[in-house]
């Protein structure tokens, strides 16, 4: 991850990220090492984007590689579970899939030094998302295309959180989008319902099995017995869409 520094860099460094790589019982794990000025111990994690080792400043390498080789076995097993739900990084370029309502749109860009778009132009059309403009790197692509996505997700949750509360006898809440990257849904006792935009990616069904859910939630403000009994009473198959959102979800975080 980069950071756009606004200020001069401290003379003091309180925290830095690096790449590395140690052999377990015969397999090579990559993984990333953060050292954080005031960091106690040495904490390990594995997750979608692999194995992150959190020290301090000055913990040796060795107590590093000591502490990892301990857990050999747990480091594996964690790696392997998450092995088919890995996060993959999205690439920005033409003939890449997107995730657009559950179905693909492959990424074309159109880049020309002499566009007079200032700003990148995005349409899609016939299961292709063109990106029009000056610059092909990725951070400007992406940006636009997470504009486009918040753009149709907006009207698309709305008009569902209306369709559902209406048919359910419920007030229709406001909507709103959020950037949550592990939440796709949430609502708060003002009656103000938000979802990820990210969900925008996934199929019509499993959009509408959130929507009812965080709708549930506007009778029940818990996971009770009586708020699934509400979420099914919204959606019948709601045990299959949720499990189906669970799988899969590490496809819609890859931006
Ligand atoms: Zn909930």
């Amino acid at each position: 991850m980069f950071f756009k520094l606004k200020r001069p860099l401290p003379t003091t460094i309180a925290s830095e990220q690096s790449e590395r790589s140690i052999a377990l019982q015969g397999h090579r794990v990559d993984y990333k090492l953060v050292r954080r000025r005031g960091r106690r111990g040495v904490g390990l994690k594995v997750d979608g984007t692999g194995m992150t080792v959190a020290v301090s400043l000055s913990t040796p390498m060795s107590a590093v590689e000591e502490m990892i080789g301990k857990n050999a076995d747990w480091v594996l097993k964690k790696l392997d579970e998450w092995s088919h739900r890995r996060i993959v990084p999205q690439a920005w370029q033409t003939g890449t899939t997107i995730f657009f309502m559950g179905d693909g749109l492959t990424l074309m860009l159109d880049i020309a030094d002499d566009s007079t778009r200032r700003k990148p132009f995005v349409e899609s059309l016939m299961g292709h998302l063109f990106v029009r403009g000056r610059s092909a790197a990725g951070t400007v692509i992406e940006k636009a295309v997470v504009d486009w996505y918040k753009k149709q997700a907006l009207p698309h949750f709305a008009q569902r959180a209306f369709f559902f509360a209406k048919l359910h006898g419920l007030v229709p809440p406001h909507v709103f989008l959020s950037s949550a990257n592990g939440r796709w849904g949430s609502c708060n006792a003002r009656r103000e319902v938000r979802f990820s935009w990210r969900l925008i990616k996934a199929r019509p069904a499993l959009i509408d099995y959130v929507v009812c859910h965080e709708l549930a939630h506007l009778r029940h403000m818990n996971h009770s017995t009586a708020f699934w009994q509400e979420v099914e009473h919204m959606c019948s198959d709601y045990r299959e869409l949720k499990a189906e959102l669970d799988a899969h979800d590490h496809k819609f975080r890859a931006f």
